[in-house]
């Protein structure tokens, strides 16, 4: 099937609220330009380069979201036009990006990253370390990031329960945090979670934002 007729069943079969992320990575700016063409904006990227790179072809409306690991010496060369970091892990980062959004006067949306999966190489904060680092935040300290919600990955596994519980996981820390930290803020509202192989599961657990590539743009060449 094409990009096209895989991008359209995709989006009909997603429930209102639910925002699609095309993950783009490692394919050529022609393979984004066909889902731009069949509608998609948000696109997601891996990589600060190979963003940079495609950023300055593709149209300028699009909306893209940085979901890999981050090193903060690469912050300054997606902050003039990212429109949501993801993977948000440490708070370096998090002042390093209020740091160079300021310096374009603008406001990036981040995502902070929990770490739920059994694999030790998946990065992110645990939940404690997420509510310590929050509530060390003066509201007013990061004037130019708003933090819009939370973002996380299963383990990679074909255990559907051990994958079901861990996106249960996120979507509790969620709502604690929405409702207590966050509460009034309407920014906090966004739960990134479900790859191609297990979005289904991260919708009927509350996700409302889902990064998908495979079962759109097919297998990835490294
Ligand atoms: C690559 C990637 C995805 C997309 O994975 P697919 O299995 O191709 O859908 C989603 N999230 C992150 C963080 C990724 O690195």
């Amino acid at each position: 099937m094409s990009i096209t007729e895989n991008i359209t069943r995709l989006r009909a079969s997603l429930p209102a609220g639910v925002t699609l992320v095309a993950v783009s990575k490692f394919h050529p700016v022609e393979a984004l330009q066909e889902a731009y063409d069949a509608g998609q904006r948000v696109f997601g990227e891996s990589r600060a380069q190979e963003l940079t790179a495609k950023q300055k072809v593709l149209p300028g409306d699009i909306k893209w979201h940085f979901i890999g690991p981050l090193q903060s010496n690469k912050v300054k060369d997606i902050a003039p036009f990212i429109h949501t970091i993801h993977s948000i892990d440490s708070l370096k980062l998090l002042q390093e990006v209020n740091k160079q959004a300021a310096k374009h006067e603008r406001t990036v949306n981040v995502l902070l990253e929990i770490h739920v999966a059994q694999e030790e190489a998946k990065h992110g904060f645990s939940p404690d370390e997420c509510r310590e680092l929050l509530r060390g935040l003066a509201p007013d300290a990061l004037p130019h990031i708003r933090i819009s919600g939370l973002m996380g990955m299963a383990t990679n596994t074909d255990d559907t329960t051990l994958i079901q519980q861990e996106f249960h996981t996120l979507h509790t820390l969620f709502t604690e945090l929405r409702d207590s930290v966050f509460k009034g803020n309407s920014h906090f509202r966004e739960l990134s979670m479900g790859m191609s192989h297990d979005y289904p599961i991260a919708i009927r657990e509350g996700s409302t934002m889902i990064r998908v590539g495979t079962s759109i743009f097919g297998e990835r060449e490294y």
